[in-house]
């Protein structure tokens, strides 16, 4: 590790020992604190990679992993930027126009704005392709109508991404392009979905004639399904993917007395696969530095990550009986949103057949 990024770590580090919050597992889905990510902003821990003139530091995507994991391990309430920051920021930088980027980029940089990511429907999730919604031109823009579903925080975002029919073809795969449509725009309605652990961050959000504006299309018109499989290494790549639980794992290594000597071997099981995927993320980091779309990388990556986040869960139930109040809160919070991570961002058998396919 360069000197670069552990001074990134101790700088996250500080700015977590010194902020009130409660630690959390999920804390990118479900730890929503605005002013934490404008404070994060303010001392430049945001958008790394971008180019300076976008709000950015021309940083390398390996410094931004060491943000990210300290993030990430300290369960620190970073769900406000998360989306914008990983993937639509990105997305922007390599298919926006100029203006599309500057109208958008240092905003997101600053967390003045967040983005709600629509992509899946009713009839479209690990079929991505089979999208219904429609995008219609109407003057200087477009109409969108159509059903989004499984919407991560789009009750707070202030601007929607969504993938919608531009064309019918008779290829699938072809006629979709990405947009962006304001949040409170009319026509666009989000209703909550609540999920078991009885928390509300995922939505439903129908759009009934929505107009937004023709310079809000995202790169080229009918080419959303090349740019959305390149926007998915960005979504899957990242130590979300294995670190979403490890603050259950950090506060029984933190509580003494809790581990026997039987429990110390299989911990030191675990760390040793957590070293493996931890390498997997820095390699695919390093295949972004060298501007290459690591699609089915990342797919390997989130498919292991997710078993290993679903043993760490196993691992701590077994130590229970010796665990304190603080610990039980977050084991359940762990088993409630453990179904979830071998789903979002593409089902576990589905990353299974990319990886056996060699692509999406
Ligand atoms: C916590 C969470 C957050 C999410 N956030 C968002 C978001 O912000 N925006 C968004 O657009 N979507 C979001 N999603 C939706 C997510 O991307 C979809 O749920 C996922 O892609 C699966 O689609 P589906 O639910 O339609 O399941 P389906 O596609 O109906 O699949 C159901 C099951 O069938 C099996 N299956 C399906 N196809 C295949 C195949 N080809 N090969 C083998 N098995 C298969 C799998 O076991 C799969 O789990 C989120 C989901 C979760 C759980």
């Amino acid at each position: 590790m360069t000197t670069h990024e552990q001074e990134l770590r101790e700088r996250v580090r500080a700015l977590c020992a010194e902020w009130d919050y409660t630690p959390r597992v999920d804390s990118w889905i479900g730890g929503y604190d605005p002013e934490f990510s404008r404070e994060l902003a303010r001392r430049g821990l945001l958008a790394r990679t971008w180019p300076k003139h976008l709000g950015g530091a021309e940083d390398s995507n390996i410094a931004r992993l060491a943000i990210t994991e300290e993030l990430l391990r300290a369960g620190a309430p970073v769900s406000a930027h998360w989306l914008g920051e990983r993937q639509i920021g990105p997305e922007l930088i390599r298919h926006g126009t100029p203006a599309l980027q500057e109208e958008f980029c240092p905003r997101l940089a600053a967390a003045e704005i967040g983005f709600a990511l629509g992509m899946s429907e009713p009839d479209a999730g690990s079929d991505l392709a089979a999208v219904r919604t429609t995008a219609t031109p109407d003057g200087a823009g477009w109409r969108i109508s159509g059903r989004k579903i499984w919407t991560s925080g789009a009750h707070v975002a202030t601007h929607l991404y969504v993938l919608a029919r531009s064309s019918k073809e008779d290829d699938k795969h072809a006629g979709l392009t990405e947009f962006i449509v304001e949040r409170t725009a009319p026509g666009v309605t989000v209703r909550p979905i609540i999920g078991m652990e009885g928390e509300h961050h995922f939505n439903e959000v129908t759009f009934d004639e929505v107009w937004t504006p023709g310079h809000w299309v995202i790169g080229q018109v009918g080419n959303g399904w090349q740019q959305v499989v390149g926007q998915l290494a960005f979504e899957r790549g990242g130590p979300e993917r294995f670190l979403s639980m490890y603050p259950l794992l950090k506060a029984v290594l933190d509580a003494g007395g809790v581990l026997g000597a039987e429990d110390r071997s299989r911990l030191h099981a675990l760390m040793a696969r957590l070293m493996v995927l931890r390498t997997w993320a820095r390699e695919t980091a390093l295949a972004m530095d060298a501007g290459y779309s690591p699609v089915v990388e990342a797919a390997t990556g989130k498919y292991l990550g997710n078993r290993f986040e679903l043993d760490c869960i196993e691992f701590v139930r077994e130590l229970l009986p010796r665990c304190d109040a603080g610990i039980h809160r977050m084991y359940w919070e762990a088993t409630l949103a453990s179904p979830k991570s071998g789903i979002r961002g593409g089902a576990a058998p589905v990353m299974l057949s990319m990886i056996a396919k060699g692509s999406k």
